[in-house]
């Protein structure tokens, strides 16, 4: 292994930044060259491809986003598309790829690791929905960036004494709307992963109301449905005043949080230490404070589940 690459790709998250920093810097301390490919499996496939220094990530350990930007490429999903990445990289004389990004992402990394071009996945996505790690990197600046919101909008909760239900990302995974909520002291949490009866999430509103609460807040994640048409159901049933808030893309950027640039040094080194002892098709990730790492398949044959403890918890400190 004398040089290696290094991409970002699908949805951007906060840290990855760090995730980059580390890879540089772990490798160059290994003698190894580096070289930043823009634009995900997109530009890789172009040749949009630069050599690396240390300078090249002086002053980007606390910036969102992704300095190498970000893509999602339907033409990498083909045999030709990744052969043509596989010729860049070659002809680029580099040996081992480093890629952060979500599942879809390692799925391409698991498909060039087959065509003989080793990779290493490190999980870099909000949604904290990748089995094999108990975080990913992104997951707790965004859950901050959530309490932060959920807090301000809190206040003119209990100023006008209405329901608010604020809807978060999470298309199949509820961990952000789980931690979040339980953060904040949310009324009710609606989770891709839980089903809870309509009348029930009512019935907990109106006790909540007729003991004299000033407000409610719900939390949804996005998979469940619509927060707005959820808001509505709630008002005519319920009876009660409710504003829906959409947190939208605000929960992807942001200045990392401390747990994430420690998360994306430890995960981001710890690649390229992979890498040097050979060994591709592996996403690293923590567990218990733990670094390991798992075969993509490992990885994609099981299925992240949220911590029911938390959601029973969450349940019983919302009576
Ligand atoms: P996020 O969780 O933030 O959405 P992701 O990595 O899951 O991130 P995707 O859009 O699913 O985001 O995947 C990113 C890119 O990875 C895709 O645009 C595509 O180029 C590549 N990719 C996804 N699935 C596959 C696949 N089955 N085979 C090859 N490449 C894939």
């Amino acid at each position: 292994m004398k040089r290696i690459g290094v991409l970002t790709s699908g949805g951007d998250s906060p840290g990855m930044n760090a995730a980059i920093r580390a890879v540089v810097r772990k490798a160059i301390y290994h003698d190894l060259e580096v070289y930043g490919i823009k634009n995900g499996y997109q530009g890789l496939m172009d040749g949009n491809i630069e050599k690396m220094t240390l300078g090249s990530v002086g002053d980007i350990i606390h910036r969102g986003g992704t300095i190498l930007f970000s893509a999602r490429s339907e033409e990498f999903k083909t045999d030709e598309g990744q052969f043509r990445a596989i010729e860049q990289l070659n002809k680029h004389n580099i040996d081992g790829l480093v890629v952060i990004g979500g599942d879809g992402s390692f799925q391409g990394a698991k498909k060039l690791t087959e065509k003989g071009f080793p990779c290493i996945g490190v999980p870099g996505t909000i949604d904290n929905d990748i089995a094999g790690t108990d975080y990913t990197i992104g997951f707790d600046t965004s859950l901050n960036t959530i309490i932060d919101a959920v807090d301000k909008v809190r206040d003119t909760a209990t100023s006008h004494e209405r329901t608010y239900i604020i809807e978060v990302m999470g298309r199949d995974a509820g961990d952000l709307a789980l931690w979040a909520g339980l953060a904040v002291g949310a009324e009710s949490i609606l989770i891709p992963e839980e089903k809870e009866e309509f009348s029930s999430i009512v019935q907990r509103l109106k006790n909540g109301h007729d003991r004299g609460k000033k407000h409610s807040i719900i939390l949804l994640a996005e998979g469940v449905g619509s927060g707005f048409e959820f808001g509505k159901r709630i008002e005519e049933v319920a009876e009660l005043e409710t504003r829906v808030t959409v947190l939208g893309h605000i929960q992807r950027g942001g200045s990392p949080t401390g747990q994430d640039r420690v998360l994306a040094s430890r995960l981001g080194a710890r690649a390229i230490e992979l890498l040097i002892d050979n060994q591709g098709g592996r996403m690293v990730g923590i567990q218990k404070n733990v670094l390991v790492d798992y075969t993509f398949d490992e990885v994609f044959n099981v299925e992240h589940t949220i911590d029911k403890g938390m959601y029973k918890l969450s349940k019983e400190l919302s009576i």
